[in-house]
């Protein structure tokens, strides 16, 4: 079968959720992926982060395999042999006294949203049923219809309300609008320390610590989504601790298993996750042994080869090379470690259209918001890689007028 039967077999059978660059890939190896034609790449896009260790670790993937021939799941009817070392891992990893593991990471989000609600009723004592929790325009958390709800992007919600009450949003980066929207009953402010989906965007320096500031004064529970920004992304382990910043309640998914399997979790404080009591909460496949197997060993690695390191310098690297590249369309080269967005020009048509240039040129990586080319390989790669990458993206951000009559939107 050649590419375009995929597509077509694809096209048939599955549901168009998605609009992938058309290239099927089925073999990877660290910042590297094949084709079905035998064609190489390089991976810029680490599946949205899942894959900062690279595809297919050598020690992730053995780990796996002897896990799988053992006990891949028991059901937290049982007890199990890894969640318990994962956990332990985890937290003395992370800085945190508990986690409650899950599977995807819109279910660690709404596992933390579930906590701060009862958290809310049980310790601050906010009346049953009114607890409010404040997010971010421009958030991405996932895509159940409660995190669709408080979605600020037209896509994601048309056709999928009634949505669920008690949310409220304010400007990202703005912390006088956070501490203005707050309430007696506000519970929570669920917050992405760089928002990944919604173009790669910063807050203004000092935000993180004035968030921290203002939920701590008003007894708010400050909740990070560290699933795309954590594990080692940005060149800290988690992306708050550039400002230092000990949110009350951190969620955890994509890389924490190295790209194996779907391993999310919630860390958090023991007052926070001490209110989940037996029969709460809970997912059949949440801290399966294997699942706990394949995170303990994702973790082991990230620190084992020091690749958190290893995004900070080669994430200067990258940085420095692409704003180095006079290009009339790009508007701004952003990043912090090895995520690194490159927004476009308005006038230069939609992003899209680079990524698939890019893709002829060897380089897997996607447009979000039309806009912003979001570059984020494996931490596993060399300065010499990020080099071959940065010709190619020269070569294609320097082609002339691009935009003006090849524009094509998803
Ligand atoms: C990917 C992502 C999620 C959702 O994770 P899924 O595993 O796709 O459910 C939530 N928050 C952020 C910041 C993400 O990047």
């Amino acid at each position: 079968m050649r590419t375009q039967d995929y597509i077509d077999l694809e096209k048939r059978y599955n549901a168009h959720n998605y609009a992938p660059l058309d290239v099927v890939l089925e073999r990877g190896q660290g910042v590297w992926v094949w084709d079905v034609e035998g064609n190489r790449y390089i991976d810029f896009l680490s599946a949205y982060s899942a894959l900062n260790q690279g595809h297919a670790h050598p020690r992730i993937l053995a780990a796996m395999v002897e896990q799988a021939q053992k006990l891949p799941l028991t059901s937290r009817a049982f007890r199990n042999s890894q969640l318990p070392l994962l956990a332990k891992e985890l937290c003395e990893l992370s800085g945190y006294p508990m986690m409650l593991p899950m599977n995807s990471g819109a279910e660690a989000i709404e596992t933390a949203l579930k906590a701060a609600r009862k958290w809310g009723y049980r310790v601050k004592g906010v009346p049953e049923g009114a607890a409010e929790i404040i997010t971010c325009a421009g958030n991405f958390h996932g895509r159940t219809i409660t995190i669709v709800g408080f979605s600020t992007v037209h896509a994601y919600r048309d056709g999928f309300g009634p949505f669920t009450p008690g949310f409220v949003t304010v400007p990202f980066g703005d912390a006088s609008a956070l501490e203005a929207a707050i309430t007696p009953r506000t519970v929570a402010f669920l917050i992405e320390p760089i928002q990944g989906e919604g173009g790669i965007v910063f807050p203004p320096s000092n935000y993180l610590r004035d968030v921290r500031d203002i939920c701590t004064r008003h007894n708010v529970l400050m909740v990070a989504d560290e699933i795309q920004t954590g594990l080692g992304r940005t060149g800290q382990f988690f992306a708050c601790d550039w400002e230092q910043v000990h949110p009350d309640v951190v969620v955890l998914g994509k890389a924490l298993s190295g790209g194996f399997y779907p391993v999310s979790a919630v860390l958090a404080e023991r007052e926070v996750l001490e209110v989940f009591g037996p029969g709460d909460h809970g997912s059949t496949f949440g801290g399966n042994p294997l699942a706990a197997a394949v995170a303990r060993e994702s973790l082991s690695v990230l620190v084992d080869e020091g690749m958190i390191e290893n995004a900070r310098l080669q994430g200067a690297h990258l940085l420095g090379r692409l704003k180095r590249i006079e290009s009339d369309h790009v508007a701004e080269v952003r990043g912090r470690g090895l995520l690194v967005g490159v927004e476009l020009k308005p006038e230069a048509g939609h992003a899209r259209r680079f990524c698939e240039l890019l893709k002829d040129e060897g380089v897997l990586c996607k447009d979000t918001q039309g806009t912003v080319l979001r570059f984020a390989p494996p931490l596993v790669i060399t300065r010499d890689e990020i080099d071959w990458a940065v010709e190619r993206i020269e070569k294609v951000l320097l082609m002339p007028g691009l935009g003006d009559s090849h524009a094509t939107t998803q």
